[in-house]
């Protein structure tokens, strides 16, 4: 259930749970998990934009920095200015990365219009995404998705073109970016 890719998928699932027919386990998932399903579902994650994270690495990584710099025994005080010295580190590299996505040249050139034009518009973190979608569209099939929006957990979670609209838009005889 938990990686459920459709709504469809999850309730199918989910009827085959509910059949194993215990009441106790029954009562208790229907207290406890069906409400947060948009916590913990896949498909229903996606939704809200999660941008394919679904594991609490930045967390523990910030968990990691925030204990080199400070010692078992730290009062609250220095944990409180600790806290904020590694935050502040982890800001300035945000924005450094950011700041060289803008001021460093590409040098590669792109092997053609579309990757061109992808790679013009979106960071370069962004365009990797979009370009390996590019290159799965000979390896789909058609869904129900528009020229500007589908219902797969790729496009509801990073909120950038699929395959499937790329596909789509081909199928219409429109460019496959613009
Ligand atoms: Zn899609």
């Amino acid at each position: 259930m938990c990686y459920a890719q459709n709504e469809k998928d999850f309730v199918d699932l989910e009827n085959k749970f509910l059949d194993l027919g215990c009441p106790s386990l029954t009562e208790y998932y229907e207290k406890n998990w069906r409400p947060i399903s948009n916590e913990w579902v896949k498909c229903f994650k996606a939704k809200s934009g999660d941008f394919l994270n679904s594991t609490n690495n930045r967390l523990e990584s910030f968990n990691s920095k925030l204990k080199s710099l400070l010692g078992h025994r730290s009062s609250l005080n220095e944990f409180v200015r600790g806290f904020f010295t590694v935050l502040s580190a982890i800001r300035s590299e945000r924005d450094k990365a950011a700041a060289d996505e803008f001021l460093k040249s590409k040098t590669l050139v792109p092997e053609n219009t579309t990757v061109a034009a992808i790679r013009s518009h979106l960071t370069s973190y962004a365009a990797d995404f979009v370009c390996q979608e590019l290159a799965a569209v000979s390896k789909t099939v058609v869904r129900n998705s528009t020229n500007t929006s589908c219902d797969c957990c790729f496009h509801q979670s990073m909120r950038l073109p699929c395959r499937h609209i790329f596909l789509t838009r081909s199928l219409a005889g429109l460019s496959i970016y613009d």
